[in-house]
């Protein structure tokens, strides 16, 4: 039987994966997917996903381009026009998409949507899909500079590149013997969906508590997610909860603004920063979660994800037009100095906001509030901040 080659294979079809499907078949490489488990239907009827991304306009603007954006506009998702964070109710600092001149700073929108949005377009595209499926084996074959594939159900593929999407864990990033650095953090995280008393608004906060952050995302209709940073020890007590006792918690824990709120259900995650010593090897690039995780205080994770597939296909069409072998390291090296630090800025960033709000020093605690209000007057230095949050 003829082993069946492509031009690239990307392994796992989560919200990163699928849209470089989607953009790299429309640029006309011949892509396969290998993917774990297909997305549930859409289900108009279904509670809120428990977990929530954040989209930037940067983010929905690249999946416009792939066909994908109209999609998620007509199912569920929700612009967010303001961003509110603070320690001391005096020191709140307030972002507002009139400060940039913009409709929305962006959308709250549920992953299974999304996903769900991406799979279906890439059926439309006439994408080879895999799944339920998952990696077997992969092995370089230097001379005829492709990698050879199988399949757990035993299909056997080879690329010119091998992508890996596959998240934290990634297979290709071990296969491919590429190390991470990085640690757990001492926090673990909890997402609620709730059903709020009133319609949610277009205002997410975030407020930080000696103990963690906590959050408030509005979603569509009534419902919103409230993110709970806490010990890992408080959030595994917290999981133990009936939805009931829960509401109880958070009446007591979470701001007054909350307002009355009805748990629907809860998830809990670990906290972990990750980051690939490389981004890429003969025939092998890694984006999304599989390159690096960040804290998600600020919602950034799958925008990187984004800022990623878009470089990449940059750099892969850029030198095919050059007509150039576009699957080497030379070109791959292109895409690895456009990303790499960058993700290593908005890392470390997020992990300086998020040492300088966990520690109880009262010096600090005094010095960070002031930093929230002289933020708060400080309109140059909150647009930059703004714009560069937004990848604008
Ligand atoms: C608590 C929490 C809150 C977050 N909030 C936000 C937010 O508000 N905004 C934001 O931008 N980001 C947020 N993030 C981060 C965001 O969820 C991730 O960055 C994003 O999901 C990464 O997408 P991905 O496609 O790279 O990886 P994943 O979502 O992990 O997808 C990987 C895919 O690969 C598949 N797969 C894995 N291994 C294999 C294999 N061996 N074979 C086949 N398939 C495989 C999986 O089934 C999955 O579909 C949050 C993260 C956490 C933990």
């Amino acid at each position: 039987m003829q082993t069946e080659h492509f031009d690239i294979v990307i392994n796992g079809g989560g919200m990163v994966g699928a849209a470089l499907a989607c953009g790299l078949t429309q640029h006309n490489f011949r892509v396969a997917v290998i993917e774990r488990c297909e997305p549930a239907h859409y289900d108009t009827t279904s509670l809120p996903d428990i977990r929530i991304s954040a989209i930037s306009r940067t983010s929905a603007a690249l999946l416009d381009e792939i066909g994908a954006w109209s999609q998620v506009l007509a199912r569920r998702c929700a612009p967010y026009r303001r961003l509110e964070t603070w320690e001391w109710e005096s020191a709140k600092t307030e972002f507002s998409a009139a400060l940039l001149k913009l409709p929305e700073l962006g959308f709250m929108v549920e992953n299974q949507v999304l996903q769900r949005v991406l799979w279906e377009r890439m059926e439309e595209l006439g994408i080879t899909l895999f799944s339920p499926a998952a990696l077997d084996t992969m092995t370089y074959q230097p001379e005829q500079e492709q990698w050879s594939i199988t399949l757990d159900q035993g299909t056997a593929m080879t690329c010119s590149l091998l992508v890996g999407a596959d998240g934290a864990h990634s297979q290709v990033r071990q296969g491919a013997g590429i190390g991470i650095q990085g640690w757990d953090y001492q926090q673990a995280c909890m997402l609620i969906s709730v059903e709020c008393a009133y319609e949610p608004g277009e205002t997410t906060w975030q407020q930080f508590t000696p103990h963690g952050p906590r959050a408030f995302l509005p979603l569509y209709d009534r419902f919103a997610s409230l993110v709970w940073y806490d010990s890992a020890a408080r959030i595994d007590a917290l999981k133990k909860l009936s939805p009931a006792q829960l509401d109880l918690e958070i009446a007591q824990h979470f701001p007054a603004c909350v307002g009355q709120v009805k748990t629907l259900r809860s998830g809990a995650f670990p906290l972990t920063r990750r980051h690939a010593n490389t981004y890429i090897k003969p025939g092998i690039a890694l984006v999304g979660d599989a390159a690096h995780t960040i804290n998600p205080l600020a919602g950034q994770g799958v925008n990187l994800g984004y800022r990623d597939i878009d470089a990449l296909i940059d750099v892969l069409i850029c030198a095919r037009r050059k007509a150039q072998p576009w699957w080497r390291l030379d070109t791959l090296k292109h895409y690895q100095r456009k990303r790499y630090a960058d993700n290593l800025v908005m890392q470390t960033g997020m992990d300086l906001f998020y040492f300088t709000f966990s520690n109880q020093h009262p010096p600090l605690k005094v010095l960070r509030n002031v930093g929230l209000m002289a933020a708060q007057r400080g309109g140059w230095l909150k647009r930059k901040a703004l714009s560069y949050a937004l990848g604008l």
